[in-house]
This record gives C-alpha cells, structure tokens and sequence, in this order.
C-alpha cells in the first residue's frame, strides 16, 4: 500500500502514534486521524440455463493464468450492483441481471491490506463470452468440473451458489437468456 505522508486536511507532515488500539498517521498541526479501511470489490457468479458458471482466466497480477470470477474494484460513481455488472461486461463481453447478493468477504490484499468482497448471483441476458483486456481467456463450467480458482473468497461464493441453488431456471424470467439460448 502507498503510504501518506502528508495530511490531506492540511498538508502537515504526518506522524505515527497509537490510537484507539492501532498504529495510525496522525496529523499533529489540525489533529486528524487518518484511519486504513477496507476498500469495497465486487464479483459475480454467472450461471448460465445449464447452471454452467462463467469463469476468467486472469492475465493480470496476482496470479496470472489461474481463475476466478468475473470482478473487480468499486468505482466512486457506481452503486455495488452496477459495478458487479460492468466489471462483468468488460472482462466478459456478457450482460446480465443481479439475481441476488450471496454474502461478503473480507479478504486480505496485498496492496490493499483488506479488500471487502461483495459475491452477486446473476443471470446473463446477452452478450458473446470472449476475453476482456484484462483476461487471457473466458469459459463456462459445471460446478463438479471447475478448473482451479484462483481466490478462497470466490470458492466462498461458488460453494454458496451451489448450495443454495440446485437449478438456476426457477430464477429466470423476462430478458433472460431461455433454456436452449445462446
Ligand atoms: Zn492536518
């Protein structure tokens, strides 16, 4: 994580003390404390009529060539649902719709330090499964034959997913993609 070195509220040089239990920067000119949060992430489990779920092969670090879902980082404009859908798109080329939140996770970064993860259950409604600029390569895959994921926290979110739902097609509705579709 790139450390701060000076307090954005005045731009004093910080120091570092113990606060409330933690090594803090800690401004000593306006008094500030500035606390390390958990920055918000967001992924998806895409399962297809055949309760096939999407995957990406990542092309970018950390570990390259494994994978994992569909996902990414939060950005300042977008609601959790939204991201979870255009990260979807841009790794995937799929459009979907969000079923349902299937848990949180925090997980530790190694940028970061701690990365809250949010886990959506969607359904595709269009689009062509094909590799994003950050993925080496896009597939569907049944849940007994997934290849290695890449992160604890999506095997999380896939285990839920197939516990809770044994067949996807209950879920479908309006706009999604029909049994026997694409
Ligand atoms: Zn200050």
């Amino acid at each position: 994580m790139r450390e701060k070195s000076h307090c954005p509220y005045c731009g004093s040089v910080l120091a570092e003390r113990v606060v409330e239990r933690s090594l803090r920067k800690c401004c000593d000119t306006c008094h500030e404390v500035l606390y390390d949060n958990p920055v918000p992430a967001v992924c998806a489990v895409v399962a297809d009529h055949g309760d096939r779920i999407l995957l990406v092969r990542r092309g970018v670090p950390p570990k390259v060539g494994f994978w994992c879902l569909p996902g990414g980082f939060m950005e300042l404009d977008e609601s959790p649902e939204e991201a979870a859908l255009r990260e979807l798109r841009e790794e995937t080329g799929v459009t979907g719709r969000i079923v349902r939140l299937l848990g949180l996770r925090a997980t530790p970064s190694r940028i970061y330090r701690s990365v809250l993860l949010a886990g959506y259950l969607v359904l595709p409604q269009g689009g062509e499964a094909a590799p994003g600029s950050d993925a080496l390569e896009v597939g569907w895959f049944t849940v007994e034959g997934l290849p290695e994921i890449a992160f604890e926290s999506h095997r999380t979110f896939i285990r839920q997913f197939s516990t809770a739902y044994t067949r996807t097609s209950d879920l479908r509705g309006p706009g999604d993609l029909p049994p026997g579709g694409p």
